[in-house]
């Protein structure tokens, strides 16, 4: 789809399905402890969240998962060392503790990414490994900043038609991000899609209204119009009539 020139780290989701209630945790990985915390309570509501874990790690080995996931945080040597310590002890501990925990090698050189797949599946041998080398566009942030562009893609997705009907990522329909599913961010906020980094789509708060109130709003539907004229016609996945 795009050429990548720099890393890419994704972050947690949650999505409602239309059929049942349903969490996808595409975590950082370092979130995951201590444990007897999160990976205790993802085992406790496992019905809930369908025991689906992936986890997005671009590296295994130390040096290459420091420079990759904590280089630039401020951090002495020591402590991002123990910071790769512990999330390689979290995955172990969720790798044994859950049912299904996948990771997700995001590596654009492909000997790289399955040299580290390598090393992952030798580190936890009960976990689904799998490297991705296409980067999604982050709907056009990355463009902006440099880091690749989205806008032949986009080109040849629109071919002279003028309307984003659809979104293509994962699923489209009712089943899709813009109808199905609900993101939640770290602060609470409902968003339509993973890629709005600046949570300009956001319509809703649980720290303050309960999931139905979010979910049968007018604002709900305001937002997914808003974004179908802006938002969406900067994003690859979008699907135009
Ligand atoms: S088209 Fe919209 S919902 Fe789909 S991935 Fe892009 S921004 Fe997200």
């Amino acid at each position: 789809m795009t050429e990548p020139k720099k890393p890419v780290f994704w972050y947690q989701g949650l999505f409602l399905q239309p059929q049942h209630f349903q969490q996808a945790d595409l975590s950082h990985q370092s979130s995951l402890g201590p444990p007897k915390d999160k990976v205790d309570l993802i085992k406790e509501y496992n019905d809930v969240i369908g025991g689906q874990v992936c986890l997005n790690i671009s590296a295994f080995e130390r040096e290459r998962w420091i420079a990759n996931t904590v280089a630039g945080n401020g951090s002495g040597e020591p402590t991002k060392r123990r910071a790769f310590n512990r999330t390689m002890k979290n995955i172990e501990y969720a790798s044994r503790q859950l049912g299904a925990v996948s990771i997700q090698i995001n590596e654009a050189n492909s000997d790289d990414a399955e040299k580290q797949a390598d090393i992952a599946r030798r580190m936890f041998p009960g976990v689904t490994v799998r490297a991705c080398l296409a980067l999604s566009d982050r709907a056009g942030i990355l463009h902006e900043t440099g880091a690749l562009s989205n806008r032949d893609e986009i080109g040849r997705m629109s071919a002279g038609r003028s309307r984003v009907v659809d979104c293509n990522n994962t699923f489209t329909g009712i089943g899709g991000r813009h109808f199905g599913w609900l993101h939640v961010n770290a602060l609470g906020k409902a968003l339509l899609c993973c890629n709005d980094y600046h949570f300009d789509y956001t319509f809703g708060d649980f720290h303050a209204d309960t999931l139905k109130d979010i979910w049968i709003s007018e604002r709900h539907a305001t937002v997914i119009e808003r974004s179908f004229r802006e938002i969406y016609r900067k994003c690859s996945m979008a699907v135009w009539k």
